[in-house]
């Protein structure tokens, strides 16, 4: 059981969009897992066997308390009702109160159709009859989705300055797809130089709509309850606003 459940459409993508959410709420005392829908098997970089070691070694460095891989093709992600059955067990094996995945409009079509999975395997986790009877029927309350390299309006944006450092350690974990100058692999987005200064300033870009040095941006896929609004519209920044 974890109270979160983070969905990565590849191996390094928990780390990099929602690592300062997980390492938050770890640091809160709540427990996070994280599904892996593909071994990330088609990247241009790394083997299937470094990725794995890889994605191990990230979530390690999160605190995830299980990582686990859906093994769905890399690069062809469909929502389907076999991947949709994928979810919807790992979901109500986890029982999270909380799902985390990648805007349903995202670019890349693998991280699009994990949103799209999400939001559909959300709702039919909570339905008895439907998909595997491994383990009874549990519907997370909402899924908060992640942009990648999107500039969205978010719903929320999570304060992760104190966990910055430690969120770029753990995306410091998929060496094979980050920046190695003696390698002779093809060059990849993620593998410019600048990659780790493109998410600071993601992170700052976010941050500074609350006032913070870093933040994380979601959308939520409806209205959150909140009892006592001032927590969260306190702003770090400035006392006043005029
Ligand atoms: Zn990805």
């Amino acid at each position: 059981m974890a109270d979160v459940l983070v969905l990565g459409p590849h191996p390094d993508d928990i780390e990099i969009c929602a690592g300062g959410l997980v390492l938050s709420m770890i640091a809160r005392g709540y427990s996070v897992a994280g599904v892996d829908m593909t071994a990330g098997e088609s990247g241009t970089r790394g083997s299937p066997e470094e990725r794995r070691a890889e994605a191990l070694e990230g979530g390690r460095r999160l605190g995830l308390s299980a990582r686990e891989c859906l093994g769905l093709p890399d690069g062809g992600l469909q929502n389907d009702s076999a991947s949709r059955d994928l979810l919807i067990n790992a979901i109500r094996k986890h029982r999270p109160r909380l799902l985390v995945a990648p805007y349903p409009m995202d670019h890349h079509p693998d991280h699009a159709r994990t949103g799209a999975l999400a939001k559909d395997a959300r709702f039919l986790a909570g339905c008895a009859q439907i998909g595997p009877q491994e383990h009874a029927a549990w519907r997370p309350g909402r899924v908060l989705f992640y942009p990648s390299r999107e500039v969205l309006e978010p719903s929320l944006v999570v304060d992760v300055t104190d966990v910055f450092e430690q969120k770029l350690e753990a995306v410091r974990a998929h060496r094979s797809q980050l920046h190695q100058p003696a390698s002779n692999e093809p060059r990849t987005t993620i593998s410019a130089e600048g990659f780790l200064s493109e998410i600071e300033a993601q992170a700052r870009t976010y941050g500074a709509q609350i006032g913070v040095r870093f933040g994380e941006a979601f959308v939520v896929d409806g209205p959150l309850a909140v009892e006592d609004p001032l927590p969260v519209v306190r702003d770090k920044g400035q006392s006043v606003y005029l």
